[in-house]
């Protein structure tokens, strides 16, 4: 059975994690270390040690906003943001509630938008994302100053070929 170092590695699928050196230089450049809990490198230690539980019970693998500063900065080209994904699947996937579930929220309304249509449609995203969170009148001003100004669109472009989005979606979609 493998370890939870070894499990992350394969899921990964890239460079292993044990060619980090914890040079830092990922975590020094991170627009949310301030308020991430674990910093980017720390993670990295932490599945390192087989820390499992204290990892995918943490807000910072929500908190990561995939910028890919970090793997761009990194001199072995340890691919953290995908670390963050394979975290968040199998945080997910053992059943755990996620620290940040607003996030979770807004992760589930993008792709409830994207399955629909082949692209992202921002109001009906917005609509989605409240209907889960409950948040009805929450930036209710400040979205409708973005509508007036122009900045949110209410038809947007769709895919011709939706079936195949339907496909990718029936083949992805575990959770
Ligand atoms: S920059 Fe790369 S080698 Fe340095 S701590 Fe971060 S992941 Fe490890
Ligand atoms: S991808 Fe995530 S961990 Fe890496 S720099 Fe961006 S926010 Fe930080």
């Amino acid at each position: 059975m493998k370890n939870f170092l070894e499990e992350v590695n394969a899921r990964i699928g890239g460079v292993a994690l044990q060619n980090c050196y914890h040079c830092m230089k990922c975590s020094s450049g991170c627009p949310m270390a301030e308020v991430m809990e674990y910093q980017s490198n720390e993670i990295i230690r932490m599945v390192q040690l087989g820390e499992r539980e204290k990892l995918l019970n943490s807000s910072a693998i929500w908190l990561c906003v995939s910028c890919e500063t970090c793997v761009t900065r990194c001199p072995n080209a340890v691919d953290i943001p995908r670390m963050i994904d394979v975290l968040r699947q199998m945080s997910l996937e053992a059943g755990i509630k996620p620290a940040e579930p607003e996030v979770v929220a807004f992760h589930r309304a993008f792709l409830d938008t994207v399955k629909l249509g082949g692209r992202v449609n921002e109001p009906l995203m917005m609509v989605s994302y409240k209907a889960r969170t409950g948040t009805w009148f929450k930036d209710l001003v400040m979205g409708l100053k973005m509508l007036l100004k122009g900045k949110l669109s209410l038809v947007s472009p769709r895919t011709r070929n939706r079936t195949v989005i339907h496909r990718i979606f029936k083949r992805t979609s575990k959770l």
